[in-house]
């Protein structure tokens, strides 16, 4: 079978010999799961999962580097040639009545039994290495020859075991640009009490793993057809049908599903792409003068609703904060009449670490207008080229680039420490990004002096 025979020439070489150490002592071992589906796929697999008749204890036995990481499932981490692989007990599992966990997990003899546990028929096939054979009972090869997704055994009942099988259905539809069987599609909006119980983290994983797909919006659009947004981001719902103005060819969905599959495939910059007009339709208004829609504060609303959002499902702090940052700063108004100390401004106020980001999601922004939109993009691309030449040239941008610091000014002022040095520091920043020559300890002592007397202080 071509098949067999591909897989037996992809199979690493470490792989290989892992399998074997385990036949040589007696016992069965396959690879299987995601990274077979994979590589039959086209694809280069991310990590190898192995399958095995042998028991957690006995796998422990054999290998001399071996972690216990998922002794409940059966799951050992082995360390073999300088890469960690999963190793796995052939394993069934008992009924799921909190529709999360197995309520019990029990070791098979039969790899078909423990293929048969498995999600998607898909990642239900299994190899085994050593005697070249293609487990798939459940008819994945065809279905990966076909690109149909579809649940291993009836959907309903697949789906409310594990409630986050219908979001990694949704994901794995646009990751791996799958058509999803009907009865599986129809399955899930039958399924969301389950859904609803899963972890906030596992969805917050899921959406970042759908979104290094090549088109997110597969995933999204399938979420919000199923119901599944509607549980994870109502808000995101409101958008849909919420026209817009006339530089817009698209309401406010359509053209955030096309700013999401434009822009860069950074998982982060592109939550901020799908979160970044939330604050559309609370903010719409007709204007009087012009007949036609605003949204005025958009980016400042949305920005506190995506913070919410973000808490919500536990993104990191730092992640957080830059797509907070990148929506309350989206709207880039760029004219060719802004001088450079509004460039330096610019900078200041959205953050250097934040400029490349920003004008990657304005490019998409703008892009998904559906309009004509050359003269923007050309704005855009000389806004950069700005921000380039100011960051090199090194003028100060930030507290720390200032010729003095917080001990200088506690010594000019004879004053202890205390939130007045940071705010004269931002006061300093202030006037040397309108003026960079005043870059100079003299000088900024003077302009101190000068602010006291002002009354500034
Ligand atoms: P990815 O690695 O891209 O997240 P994957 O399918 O490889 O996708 P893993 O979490 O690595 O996912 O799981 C490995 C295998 O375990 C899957 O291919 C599938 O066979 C099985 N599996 C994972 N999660 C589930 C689940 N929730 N329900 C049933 N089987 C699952
Ligand atoms: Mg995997």
């Amino acid at each position: 079978m071509l098949e067999s025979r591909l897989l037996e020439t992809a199979v690493p070489r470490p792989v290989l010999e892992l399998c074997k150490r385990l036949r040589k002592n007696g016992y069965g071992a396959w690879v299987v799961g995601g990274c077979l589906r994979d590589l039959l796929l086209g694809r280069k697999p991310e990590d190898w999962d192995i399958a095995t008749t042998a028991l957690p204890v006995q796998t422990m036995r054999l290998f001399s580097r071996a972690v216990p990481t998922g002794i409940e499932h059966g799951t050992i981490t082995v360390l073999w040639r300088g890469k960690s692989y999963e190793v796995t007990t052939l394993r069934g599992e008992g009924g799921y009545s909190d529709n999360r966990h197995p309520d019990n997990v029990f070791f098979v003899s039969e790899i078909e039994q423990d293929l048969a546990r498995r999600d998607f028929t898909i990642n239900a096939i299994a190899f085994d290495p050593l005697d070249k054979r293609l487990t798939d009972p459940f008819g994945g090869m065809s279905d990966l020859n076909h690109r149909i997704l579809r649940t291993v055994g009836e959907p309903i009942k697949r789906f409310s075991e594990d409630g986050i099988r219908v979001l990694r259905a949704a994901r794995f539809c646009a990751t791996h640009e799958l058509q999803i069987q009907s009865e599986t599609l129809d399955a899930i909006s039958d399924s969301l009490d389950s859904f609803r119980r899963v972890s906030h983290e596992r969805v917050r994983d899921e959406w970042l793993k759908a979104m290094s797909a090549a088109i997110p919006s597969i995933a999204f659009e399938l979420m919000r057809v199923t119901g599944i947004l509607a549980i994870t981001c109502p808000p995101l719902l409101d958008e849909v049908g919420c026209a817009q103005n006339r530089c817009h060819a698209f309401d406010v969905w359509q053209h955030t599903m096309r700013c999401l599959d434009t822009a860069i495939p950074d998982p982060i910059l592109r939550v901020a792409a799908l979160l970044h007009d939330i604050g559309k339709p609370k903010t719409r208004l007709v204007s009087e003068k012009t007949a036609d829609y605003t949204f005025y504060g958009h980016e400042i609303v949305g920005a506190e609703m995506a913070d919410e959002w973000l808490r919500d499902y536990r993104f990191s702090n730092r992640d957080r904060k830059r797509i907070v940052d990148l929506i309350r700063y989206h709207l880039v108004c760029y004219g060719e009449d802004w001088t450079d100390s509004a460039i330096r401004r610019f900078i200041r106020r959205v953050g250097e670490e934040n400029c490349e980001d920003l004008l990657a999601l304005a490019r998409a922004d703008v892009l998904a207008k559906g309009r004509p939109v050359e003269d923007e993009l050309l704005m855009l691309q000389r806004l950069r080229g700005r921000i380039r030449e100011v960051v090199h040239a090194g003028t100060a941008l930030r507290i720390n680039q200032l010729a003095i610091n917080g001990h200088d000014v506690m010594k000019h002022l004879n004053v202890q420490p205390g939130p007045m040095i940071g705010k004269v520091l931002a006061r300093l920043l202030e006037r040397v990004i309108e003026d960079p020559n005043l870059n100079q300890r003299e000088r900024l002592f003077e302009l101190i002096d000068r602010l006291f007397d002002q009354g500034e202080f």
